[in-house]
């Protein structure tokens, strides 16, 4: 009995869409939302993936937004089947593993990507919060390229610099593609903007760096985004240690993706 047929993951989703943050933005991704997250960000939209469902849903083609509903957990050469529904001629650009927190099954993805590397050819970039190093290591070498929320205690209430640090050193170190992400609301400060960017830049100042404006959840809700003059001044700020900053919203939501 092998590991790859007969361990299991605890899964989301499977669709296809269009990547709506970050350095891939715009392009058409296959996305793997994997369950669980060990955060509780104030601004989380997906949390409806922080516990294990009974069960996750699959698009039976690309973009065609029908899902039958498959128990979980979920094995491999499921993943692997459910993949290739989506994975069309000329359709995609990359594969999207995200969740939740993907990396709390690193030693599924471990032994799931090497199979997802000899079916496709489609680049995989991961999703991450960046605070699990050591699992990241586990798939770093599997993986295209890497999409790191940088947690600002001023925003997500969560404080993990070590661990970002390390995870971002680990991703240069073995020259995997990397950009980095910052939420920014109202409540974020500045000293939490400068200390992010200073670590990006300890590793590499060429590193891209994202500010993206919350999407509040609710228009009552507590986290809400920051002025647009604010913005205008973090980004001025901010570009003497990051010079590659960009300042982009969630598309996908005024697109109407998912
Ligand atoms: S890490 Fe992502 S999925 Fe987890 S709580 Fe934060 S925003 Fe939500």
């Amino acid at each position: 009995m092998s590991f790859s047929e007969h361990s299991t993951s605890s899964l989301v989703e499977i669709f296809s869409a269009i990547q709506g943050e970050g350095l891939n933005v715009g392009t058409r991704q296959i996305f793997i939302r994997f369950g669980g997250c060990d955060l509780r960000c104030h601004f989380c939209d997906s949390a409806h993936t922080w516990t294990p469902k009974s069960s996750c849903r699959i698009e039976q083609s690309p973009g065609s937004r029908e899902f039958c509903q498959q128990p979980n957990p979920v094995t491999m050469p499921q993943i692997l089947q459910w993949l290739s529904w989506q994975d069309q001629p000329g359709v995609h650009d990359s594969i999207s593993l995200t969740g939740g927190e993907p990396l709390l099954q690193a030693t599924f993805l471990s032994h799931l990507l090497p199979q997802i590397r000899q079916q496709t050819s489609l680049p995989i970039y991961l999703e991450t919060g960046g605070h699990h190093p050591k699992a990241l290591g586990q798939v770093l070498p599997s993986l295209d390229s890497v999409g790191m929320d940088l947690k600002l205690p001023s925003v997500s209430g969560e404080t993990y610099w070590e661990d970002h640090r390390r995870s971002l050193d680990l991703c240069h170190q073995a020259q995997v593609e990397v950009f980095c992400k910052l939420i920014i609301s109202k409540g974020t400060t500045w000293e939490d903007l400068m200390t992010a960017a200073q670590l990006v830049a300890t590793i590499n100042p060429h590193i891209p760096l994202f500010l993206q404006p919350v999407t509040p959840l609710t228009p009552q809700h507590s986290v809400q985004p920051p002025a647009p003059e604010q913005v205008l001044t973090w980004q001025t700020d901010l570009k003497q240690i990051c010079p590659h900053i960009r300042v982009v919203p969630q598309t996908h939501k005024a697109l109407g993706q998912l």
